[in-house]
């Protein structure tokens, strides 16, 4: 049995990982956190998340819900992921980090924990997109030059982070195809006269409404054709099983930073 702890435990993705954990053979919940002051805290996991009561009381301390869990599954804010990462990694507990909008600084701290623990860091857990993330490489490897690309991603209102930590991903990805600096290229913004667009820049557009679980389409437009790359999330399920198959196959890995494309075998 792998044990679980799940950061984030009444939130959005934290409630739907504690169900499916409960569902996936060879997993349990071992453990369920909120912030310090938060009105679930002391409520039976289970029964917040809508599954049925599994005898473990949401806390705020981190080191008691790891005290008996292989492994935390985080899906909370850059800041808080960052200090969880700390007990991780002074535990020595996998991680697996869903949480999205996490600066480079703080990305190199994921990366320095992972040194001394298993991490599995991706922005987006969903089988769909990272299969996505495969092909883009291909797509704009085999276009080149020729085509000028565009990422435009749709989420709900409640969204905190822009462009998302996917589309900054298919940028990436992007660029380093076509041997591109991100950095450089990426452009976030255009208004009044700002000139035509250059060859080189990736356009990063966001859209914001209602409850948008998560759309993106990679743009590709040449001359006289275009190539669009859509992922449309239904629901956010497939983000937590992602989460959940992660958390399964990190058991008794090696200490070391992986994504979604290792534990899905696409590399
Ligand atoms: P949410 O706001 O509903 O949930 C976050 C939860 O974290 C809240 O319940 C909050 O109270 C809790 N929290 C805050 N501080 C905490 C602390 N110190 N300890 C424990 N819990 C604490 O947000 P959400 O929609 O569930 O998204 C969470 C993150 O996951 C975001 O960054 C989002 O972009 C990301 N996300 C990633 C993927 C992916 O596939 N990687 C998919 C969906 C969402």
């Amino acid at each position: 049995m792998i044990k679980v702890a799940i950061t984030g435990a009444a939130g959005r993705m934290g409630g739907r990982i504690i169900t499916l954990v409960t569902e996936a053979a060879g997993l349990e919940v071992a453990g369920a956190v909120e912030m310090a002051g938060h009105a679930k805290l002391g409520e039976d996991a289970g029964y917040v998340a809508g599954c049925g009561n599994l005898g473990i009381a949401i806390t705020d301390s981190l080191e008691q819900a790891l005290a008996d869990a292989d492994v935390l599954i985080d899906f909370t804010w850059p800041e808080v992921t960052i200090a969880n990462a700390a007990v991780c990694e002074k535990l020595k507990k996998a991680m697996i980090v869903g949480t999205t909008g996490l600066n480079q600084e703080q990305r190199n701290i994921i990366t320095r924990v992972a040194e001394s623990t298993p991490v599995v860091f991706a922005p987006n857990m969903s089988v769909g997109v990272n299969v996505c993330f495969k092909v883009l490489k291909d797509i704009a490897k085999t276009l080149g030059e020729g085509f000028d690309v565009e990422i435009v991603e749709l989420h709900h209102n409640k969204k905190k982070d822009s462009p998302s930590g996917t589309a900054v991903r298919m940028g990436e990805i992007v660029a380093d195809a076509l041997d591109r600096d991100y950095d450089q290229v990426a452009n976030y913004h255009r208004e009044g006269m700002c000139g035509e667009r250059t060859k080189e820049e990736i356009g990063m557009q966001t859209v914001r409404g209602g409850d948008i679980v998560g759309e993106h389409t990679v743009y590709f437009i040449g001359m006289g054709e275009r190539i669009e790359l859509t992922h449309r999330a239904m629901n956010r399920d497939m983000f937590a099983r992602g989460a959940v198959r992660a958390a399964g196959w990190l058991g008794g890995k090696d200490a070391g930073l992986y994504d979604m494309q290792d534990v899905l075998g696409l590399k």
